[in-house]
C-alpha cells in the first residue's frame, strides 16, 4: 500500500548492490491515468520531482537519483497515461495491423518493452522496477501482469520479486503476519510468488514471526527481511544489509561482488557524529506537508552532514506573517531564512515580509524559484522605491512587473510541460557569491518554472546593490545582495541536485553561513 516505503526499500536494494560494485537503474512505475506528475497538486501526492531532461515526476524518483547516485530521465517514470497514449497513437497510425488492441497482450507489451529499452539504454547490470499501489488495485493490474511475463520471459537467475507488507502490532502487542499472508495469496492469485517478503514493522521481527512468514507465504526464513522504522531513511540500506538482503539477492540473481564501497557508511558514521545545531526556518505554503518538500528537505540534510552540524528546521506557514505583521519579528530567533518554490498566490506577502527582514537583519537568506523572484519583487520594493512592484503572477496590473511571464508561454492553453524545465546552463559572475560557492564559472541546474525576471528592471535593481551573479543570455538565474553576510536566491532549483556526501553548494553555503552567524552570536 502507498506510504510503505517501498521507494526507500527500493532504493536501499538497489544502494547495496551498488555498494558492491554492480551498476544500479530503477524504474518507478506509476499506474495513475496522468501522463506524468507535473499536473498534481503537492497537497495530494507530495513534491514533483524534476529531472535533467524536464522529467516532472513521482519523489520516488528522487530517492533513487540520491541512494543511487545517478542522474535519470522521464522514461524511468512510467504511468498508465503514458502507456496508453503510446498505445492508442501506435493503433490510429495502423501499427497494430488491424488487430483488436486489448489490455493483453498490447498494453502489457508496450510495458515490457518499455521497461526492457529503459534497462538496455542504461547499462546497468540490475534494474530495479518498483510497480506502485496495492496488489488487488484495478489501475496496477496490466503492470503486475506484465512482470509476471517477464518472470516467464527472463532467466530464472535474472528477476526477482520483492513483496514490500505491512507488520502491524496489535493492541496485546503481538506482530501480525496475517495481512502478509493475505497479500502473499493475492500475488499468487495473479501468478506471482515474491522471493523476498520486506516486512515493514515499528519494531524489528521477532524469530517467530519471521518463521511464520516464512512458513506461510513459502519462502525461506532468510528471505523475510525486517524492516522495521529507522531513525532515518539513509539507515535503512544498513539495516537490510545486516538483515542478509543483499548477499540473498546476489545470490538469487548469481551475481558476483566486484568491490566494497563504503562511502555510504562513511557518511552515516558522519551523520552520527553531527553536534550542536542551527535553527532554520522555512517560510512556505504547504508547511504542513513536509512531502511536499522533500528534496529541500534532503538537501538541508546532506549539507549539514558535511558541515557536521544538526540544522533543526521549523516549517512557518507564511499566511501566519501575513495576517499577524507582528509575526514576523519571530524570525529573529532563527539562524537562517529559506522561501522555497511555489505557485499561486497565496501566502506571497508573507514571503515578501520574511525575506525583507532576513535582508534587514542579515539573516542569511536562500532562496528557490518563487524564493528568488519574491526576492527580487522585495529589492525593488524597498530597496528601489518601484512601490506596487510585484509578479505578474499575481498582479497582471502591477506598474513594475519585475517578474514576467516567459515570452513563449503567453499563450500555451496544454497543461503539460508548459514551463521551463529540467537542466539549463548558467554563466557565474567572477567575484561573487555564486562563483566562489560553486567553484566554477558554468554551472548547469534544474529548473521549473513560468515565470522570470524582467529584463528592463535589471539596471535599475543592480544600480541599487543587488548583483544578477548567474545568466543564461538574457536569463537572471541567480540574485544575490553582495552586501549581506549570505543572501542568494536562484530562478533554479539547486534541490533536485544534491546527493548524500555531496551537497548542493548554496546549501551548504546556507548552513555555513548559519553555523557563522550562530558562532558570531554567542
Ligand atoms: N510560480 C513561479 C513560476 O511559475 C515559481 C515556480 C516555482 O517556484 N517552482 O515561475
Amino acid at each position: 500500500m502507498s506510504g510503505l516505503g517501498k521507494g526507500i526499500t527500493a532504493a536501499s536494494t538497489g544502494r547495496n548492490l551498488k555498494n558492491k560494485g554492480c551498476r544500479v537503474t530503477a524504474i518507478k512505475i506509476d499506474p495513475y491515468i496522468n501522463i506524468d506528475a507535473g499536473t498534481m497538486s503537492p497537497f495530494q501526492h507530495g513534491e514533483v520531482y524534476v529531472l535533467k531532461d524536464g522529467g516532472e515526476v513521482d519523489l520516488d524518483l528522487g530517492n533513487y537519483e540520491r541512494f543511487l547516485d545517478v542522474e535519470l530521465t522521464s522514461d524511468h517514470n512510467l504511468t498508465t497515461g503514458k502507456i496508453y497514449q503510446a498505445v492508442i497513437s501506435k493503433e490510429r497510425k495502423g501499427e497494430y495491423l488491424g488487430k483488436t488492441v486489448q489490455i493483453i497482450p498490447h498494453i502489457t507489451n508496450e510495458i515490457k518493452e518499455r521497461i526492457r529499452k529503459v534497462a538496455a539504454k542504461s547499462g546497468a547490470d540490475i534494474c530495479l522496477i518498483e510497480v506502485g499501489g496495492t496488489v488487488g488495485d484495478i489501475e496496477s493490474m496490466p503492470f503486475l501482469e506484465a512482470v509476471r511475463q517477464m518472470h516467464r520471459e527472463e532467466a530464472k537467475d535474472d528477476i526477482a520479486f520483492l513483496h514490500v507488507t505491512l507488520v502491524p502490532i496489535d493492541a496485546q502487542g503481538d506482530q501480525k503476519s496475517k495481512p502478509t499472508q493475505h497479500s502473499v495469496k493475492e500475488l499468487r492469485e495473479l501468478g506471482l510468488t515474491p522471493d523476498v517478503i520486506v516486512a515493514r514493522c515499528k519494531e524489528p521481527l521477532s524469530d517467530d514471526t519471521k518463521a511464520k512468514i516464512a512458513l506461510f507465504c513459502d519462502v525461506s526464513e532468510n528471505a523475510v527481511v525486517s524492516a522495521h522504522d529507522a531513525k532515518d531513511i539513509y539507515e535503512v540500506p544498513l539495516l537490510m544489509e545486516n538483515e542478509g538482503l543483499t548477499d540473498f539477492l546476489m545470490d538469487k540473481l548469481n551475481l558476483k561482488t566486484i568491490g566494497e564501497d563504503t562511502t555510504w557508511g562513511d557518511m552515516i558514521t558522519r551523520m552520527k557524529n553531527m553536534t550542536g545545531g542551527v535553527k532554520l526556518a522555512i517560510v512556505g505554503k504547504y508547511t504542513h506537508l513536509e512531502d511536499s518538500y522533500t528534496s529541500i528537505r534532503e538537501s538541508i540534510k546532506h549539507a549539514a552532514i558535511e558541515c557536521g552540524c544538526n540544522v533543526n528546521t521549523t516549517w512557518i506557514n507564511a499566511e501566519t506573517i501575513e495576517n499577524d505583521p507582528d509575526a514576523v519579528k519571530s524570525l529573529s530567533e532563527y539562524d537562517g531564512i529559506l522561501v522555497p518554490g511555489g505557485f499561486g498566490e497565496r501566502g506571497t506577502e508573507g514571503k515578501i515580509m520574511a525575506i525583507r527582514y532576513a535582508r534587514e537583519n542579515d539573516i542569511p537568506y536562500l532562496g528557490l524559484c518563487l524564493g528568488m523572484q519574491l526576492a527580487v519583487v522585495e529589492f525593488a520594493r524597498n530597496v528601489v522605491g518601484l512601490s506596487g512592484a510585484n509578479s505578474t503572477e499575481f498582479d497582471e496590473n502591477t506598474p513594475y512587473p519585475v517578474i514576467d511571464l516567459l515570452p513563449e508561454q503567453e499563450d500555451v492553453v496544454d497543461m503539460g510541460a508548459t514551463m521551463r524545465l529540467g537542466d539549463y546552463d548558467a554563466v557565474l559572475k567572477s567575484g561573487t557569491i555564486a562563483q566562489r560557492i560553486y567553484g566554477s564559472s558554468d554551472i548547469v541546474e534544474r529548473h521549473r518554472h513560468r515565470y522570470e525576471v524582467n529584463p528592463n528592471f535589471i539596471d535599475r535593481i543592480e544600480a541599487k546593490g543587488a548583483v544578477f551573479s548567474g545568466k543564461n543570455k538574457n536569463r537572471m538565474e541567480i540574485v544575490e545582495v553582495p552586501g549581506n553576510r549570505f543572501f542568494f536566491a536562484s530562478q533554479f532549483h539547486p534541490e533536485f541536485k544534491s546527493r548524500p556526501g555531496r551537497p548542493s553548494p548554496p546549501f551548504r553555503a546556507l548552513v555555513e553561513a548559519m553555523l557563522e552567524k550562530r558562532n558570531e552570536c554567542s
